[in-house]
């Protein structure tokens, strides 16, 4: 098959690789999530039953020193509190903590990253 050409697995179309839909309405891409808006969201925007997803881990920073804790992965809000978010997955619930804060031997904790997922 050339380059730049895909073949349609229901009607055996070859059509151009960029596309996203085949002449018999075929889709190509099926995602079984999608990015709501943008990458990161602010968690004091998400509701209960909001799905979201923890791209990156709470990490404690202080000049080149960067600790990793906490959770990664997709997550169900359960509740939106004035610090945080009451999260449950598969394997339960827990807290994250979304506030900033500074530890009493220098070390700075920012909050992780969310992105808001849909799922179909
Ligand atoms: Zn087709």
């Amino acid at each position: 098959m050339p380059k730049g050409i895909k073949r349609c697995p229901e009607c055996g179309s070859d059509i151009g690789a960029a596309a996203k839909t085949c002449y018999c309405g075929y889709k190509f891409y099926k995602f079984k999530t999608t990015r709501v808006k943008g990458n990161e969201v602010d968690w004091k925007t998400l509701e209960p039953g909001d799905k979201i997803k923890l791209v990156s881990e709470d990490r404690w920073v202080k000049d080149d020193k960067n600790v990793r804790v906490g959770h990664r992965g997709v997550f169900d809000v359960i509740e939106v509190t004035d610090t945080g978010l009451v999260l449950h997955n598969i394997k339960g619930c827990c807290f994250q903590e979304m506030a900033t804060l500074k530890s009493s031997v220098g070390f700075e904790r920012l909050p992780p990253k969310i992105v808001k997922i849909k799922c179909k």
